[in-house]
Parts: C-alpha cells; sequence; structure tokens
C-alpha cells in the first residue's frame, strides 16, 4: 500500500509514528507504516521520473520503461532505479528483482548494480546524506545477510538523515559503540532525536 506522502524537507522535525510509537520511516521494516512511508520515497520519485519524461503510462508501459531503466542504472535517480526493480520479477527466485534473498544470483547482480545510480545531494545537506539515505533505505527494504544491530541502526538513523542530518566521523563511531554495547530501539530513538534537534539548531543559526 502507498500512503502517497513526499518525503520529509530538509530541516523538517521528526514526527512520531503512530502505529510503532518511533520516529516515522524507523520502525520499517517491521512496522507496516513506517514500511509503507519508506517505499512512498521510491515510489514518489518514479512518478515524477514517469510523469516527466513519459507523460502517462500504463502498467505495460512502466514495465518497458523499468526494464530499460535497469538496463542502465547508472543514468538514473537512485529512486527510479529501485522503483524500476520494485517492477521487475526475477526469473530464478520469483520476487522482486534484486530483492531476493541473498544466494539468488539474478537479484544478487541486481542489488549491486542499484548502487551506481545517480545519487543527487539536496541543498544545505552535508555531502554524503542522500547517499546515505539511499543505502539505509536499500537496506531497510532488503534486509537480508546485516546483524541485528546494523540493522536496528540504519533503520533508527533514517529519519535523521532525511530532514537532512549526517553522522560526523565521530558521531558514527560513538554511535557505532553504543550499537555494539546493545543499544535499544529506545536508547535509539532518544539518540536520533537529540541528534535532529542538535542540527536544527545549527541550521537555524
Ligand atoms: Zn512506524
Ligand atoms: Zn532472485
Amino acid at each position: 500500500m502507498v500512503v502517497g506522502r513526499p518525503r520529509p524537507a530538509v530541516g523538517e522535525a521528526l514526527r512520531r509514528c503512530p502505529a510503532c510509537g518511533g520516529w516515522e520511516y524507523g520502525g520499517a521494516p517491521d512496522c507496516a507504516r513506517c514500511r509503507d512511508l519508506v517505499d512512498d520515497i521510491v515510489e514518489e520519485g518514479w512518478r515524477e521520473f514517469v510523469a516527466g519524461e513519459f507523460g502517462a503510462a500504463g502498467p505495460e508501459g512502466e514495465r518497458a520503461i523499468a526494464e530499460m531503466v535497469a538496463d542502465e542504472p547508472d543514468r538514473h535517480d537512485w529512486r527510479v532505479v529501485d522503483a524500476a526493480l520494485d517492477r521487475l520479477t526475477c526469473a530464478e527466485c520469483g520476487s522482486r528483482l534484486g530483492g531476493g534473498p541473498v544466494g539468488c544470483g539474478p537479484c544478487d547482480l541486481a542489488h549491486g548494480f542499484r548502487f551506481s545510480a545517480v545519487e543527487i545531494d539536496r541543498p544545505g545537506v552535508p555531502p554524503g546524506n542522500e547517499h546515505a539515505i539511499r543505502v539505509n533505505v536499500a537496506i531497510v527494504r532488503r534486509p537480508y545477510g546485516i546483524s541485528a544491530p546494523e540493522l536496528l541502526a540504519r533503520r533508527m538513523l533514517l529519519p535523521a538523515l532525511l530532514v537532512g542530518f549526517l553522522p560526523t566521523t565521530e558521531e558514527a563511531q560513538r554511535m557505532g559503540a553504543r550499537a555494539k554495547k546493545g543499544a535499544t530501539e529506545e536508547d535509539w530513538i532518544s539518540l536520533v532525536g537529540a541528534l535532529v534537534g542538535d542540527t536544527e539548531a545549527t541550521l537555524n543559526g
């Protein structure tokens, strides 16, 4: 299901998800509402791309566009590439292409190629913010072959990344240490809230 919400803007305040109680987007993939919001990030990019380049395209048209995009991932925005892969089916495992379990040849290949897509930072964010969003979204939407503490860290950081935050190397190391010590979901929620509070203060003044 698609909620149809545009992704958060740079500097926007974090919002609590009424379904899981954490920051919106951070509950994915287990919270269905957060998962839909994360899917919306990708779908929004796709809708804009198809409308801008092709006008209206029916389901068959969209599949043809998806095949074209999947053949040249380095020429398209990452959201367009991820949405294109979602529209294609893996001949081997039957999942969305690139979404199957680790060890499925075509999925591993498509999942690897998706990272050659174009990532453009929004104005006002630290360089690399869009890359971090892209990686975390990909991991949250295909959480295979990743440890539980890393998945927790990736998904809990996503709400902060979406409003334009990017941890410095030092902050990332500190958060990594917290994660290794067994930071809980509640720990992450307050950690991310505090970090974004700091960022907003810096952005506004
Ligand atoms: Zn949620
Ligand atoms: Zn597969």
